[in-house]
C-alpha cells in the first residue's frame, strides 16, 4: 500500500471518528465552552472553538449550570481529560472539582445516636406515616442509600440474587448523587419517598402474594432511579428551547427515556448484575425501562383507561407476569404521585417543593424570553391553586381506581389524606383575597397531551 493510500485510509478513519463523536449529549452555551457529553461512553469537554461547525444544543443555549449557579462559568483545559461516564449531575461535580471550587458539604459527622434514631426508623419502613425528611436529616443526606439498601435487605434480595454488597451500595451512590441536591424537588428524597411508598404497595395483600423477588427487585430500582439526573425542568422545556435529549428521544417521553438510560448507565457500569446471563440483564434493563416511561403523567389517561377497563371487567390475574407487571406500572406511578395522599406535615412540605421548581422554570423561561410555563409564573400562580388542580385531575382519578384495585386500609388512609389536604388548600384559597378563581381553567386550558381530562370524582 502507497504512503499516500494510507493517508486517504487514515482521513476517513478519523473523520468517522469525529462524526461517531456527534453522538453525545450537548451542552451548549452562550459562554466560551461548550460542552459534549457522552452518555454510556466515554466524555468528552471541548472547548467550542473545536466544534463551531457542530453547534447543536438549546437555543438560546440554555446551560443547565445557570440554573443552580451565579457565577461565571469556565471550564479548565484540565478538564479535558475527564474520560468516564459521566451524567450531567456528575459533570457538575467534576467541572468545580477541575475549576478547584469546594462545595460545602454538610457532612457533620454523624454521633451514634442520629444512627441510632434512623435505624429505629427503619423498623417503621412500611408505615405510610414514614417521615423521610427526618430519616434524610438522621442520615446526613443519604436517605436514599440506607433506605433502598435496607429494603433489598428487607425483601431477601442480596441473598437471593447472590449480590455483592460492596457493588450494591457502590450504585446506590452513584444513583444518589446523580440526582440534583439543587432541585427542589426533583432530587434524592423524592426518589427514596417514591422507593418507600413503593415498597408500601409491594407490600399490599393482593400484590404481596403473587410478587416474585425478580418483580421486587425491579420494582425497587424502577422506584429509586425514575427520576435521575432530572434537570429541574419539565418536557415543554426542553423541547422549547429545542435541547438534544428532546431531539434524541422525539420529543416523547424525553425526561423519562433519560432516567431509564441513565439507571441502565450506572447499572452497566457498577456491575452489579455481571453474574447474570446476559438475557437477564437486557430484560431487566428493558422492563426497568417499562416501569420508569409508565410515571410520564402525560401518558396518565393510557394506563388509568387500561386500568379501569382490567377493573371492569375483573379480568386482572396476577398469576400472569404481563398482569403483574402492568399492576407494578400503576404501583409506580401511584408512588410518584402520592404526595397528596401523606399526612399534611409531610405533603405541605412536597407542595411547598414542587412549586418551588416550577417557579424557578417560570423565573429562568422570564429571563429569556422563552413564555411562561402553565403552573410556572409566581406572579399569577400559587401553591394552593396548583395543588387543587393536581389533586383534582391527577391524583384523585389515580387513587379512586388503585382503592377499587386494592381495597384495603392504606387505599382508605390515601384516600382520606387526599380529601383532607384538599381541603385544607380550598381553606388556604378562600383565604387568599382575589386569586384561585381560575385553578380549574388553568388545567383545562393546558395542551390534553400534558394533563389528560379524567372525570372527577369529587
Ligand atoms: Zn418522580
Amino acid at each position: 500500500m502507497g504512503i499516500a493510500l494510507i493517508w486517504c485510509l487514515a482521513l476517513i478513519l478519523i473523520k468517522w471518528i469525529t462524526s461517531k463523536r456527534r453522538g453525545a449529549i450537548s451542552y451548549d452555551s452562550s459562554d466560551q465552552t461548550a460542552l459534549y457529553i457522552r452518555m454510556l461512553g466515554d466524555v468528552r469537554v471541548r472547548s467550542r472553538a473545536g466544534f463551531e461547525t457542530d453547534r447543536r444544543g438549546s437555543h438560546p443555549y440554555i446551560d443547565f449550570r445557570i440554573f443552580h449557579s451565579n457565577s461565571e462559568i469556565e471550564v479548565s483545559v484540565s478538564a479535558r481529560n475527564v474520560r468516564r461516564l459521566l451524567s450531567f449531575q456528575r459533570y457538575l461535580r467534576s467541572s468545580r472539582f477541575f475549576r478547584g471550587i469546594t462545595v460545602p458539604n454538610s457532612s457533620n459527622i454523624l454521633d451514634d445516636d442520629y444512627n441510632g434514631q434512623a435505624k429505629c426508623m427503619l423498623e417503621k419502613v412500611g408505615n405510610w406515616n414514614f417521615d423521610i425528611f427526618l430519616f434524610d436529616r438522621l442520615t446526613n443526606g443519604n436517605s436514599l442509600v440506607s433506605l433502598t439498601f435496607h429494603l433489598f435487605n428487607l425483601h431477601g434480595l442480596i441473598e437471593h440474587f447472590q449480590l455483592d454488597t460492596m457493588k450494591l451500595r457502590r450504585f446506590l451512590v452513584m444513583v444518589q448523587e446523580d440526582y440534583h441536591s439543587q432541585n427542589p424537588y426533583h432530587n434524592a428524597v423524592h426518589a427514596a419517598d417514591v422507593t418507600q411508598a413503593m415498597h408500601c404497595y409491594l407490600k399490599e395483600p393482593k400484590l404481596s402474594k403473587s410478587l416474585t423477588p425478580w418483580d421486587v427487585l425491579l420494582s425497587l430500582i424502577a422506584a429509586a432511579t425514575h427520576d435521575l439526573d432530572h434537570p429541574g425542568v419539565n418536557q415543554p422545556f426542553l423541547i422549547k428551547t429545542n435541547h438534544y435529549l428532546a431531539t434524541l428521544y422525539k420529543n416523547t417521553s424525553v425526561l423519562e427515556n433519560h432516567h431509564w438510560r441513565s439507571a441502565v448507565g450506572l447499572l452497566r457500569e457498577s456491575g452489579l448484575f455481571a453474574h447474570m446471563s446476559l438475557e437477564n440483564r437486557q430484560l431487566m434493563e428493558s422492563q426497568i425501562g417499562d416501569l420508569i416511561l409508565a410515571t410520564d403523567i402525560s401518558q396518565q389517561n393510557e394506563y388509568l383507561s387500561m386500568f379501569r377497563s382490567h377493573l371492569d371487567r375483573g379480568d386482572l390475574c396476577l398469576e400472569n407476569a404481563n398482569h403483574r407487571h402492568f399492576i407494578l406500572q400503576m404501583a409506580l406511578k401511584c408512588a410518584d404521585i402520592c404526595n397528596p395522599c401523606r399526612t399534611w406535615e409531610l405533603s405541605k412540605q412536597w407542595s411547598e417543593k414542587v412549586t418551588e421548581e416550577f417557579f424557578h422554570q417560570g423565573d429562568i423561561e422570564k429571563k429569556y424570553h422563552l413564555g411562561v410555563s402553565p403552573l410556572c409564573d409566581r406572579q399569577t400562580e400559587t401553591i394552593a391553586n396548583i395543588q387543587i388542580g393536581f389533586m383534582t385531575y391527577l391524583v384523585e382519578p389515580l387513587f379512586g381506581e388503585w382503592a377499587r384495585f386494592s381495597n384495603t386500609r392504606l387505599s382508605q388512609t390515601m384516600l382520606g389524606h387526599l380529601g383532607l389536604n384538599k381541603a385544607s388548600w380550598k381553606g388556604v384559597q378562600r383565604e387568599q383575597s382575589g386569586s384561585g378563581d381560575d385553578v380549574d381553567a388553568t388545567f383545562e386550558e393546558m395542551d390534553s397531551d400534558i394533563l389528560p381530562q379524567e372525570p372527577r370524582l369529587s
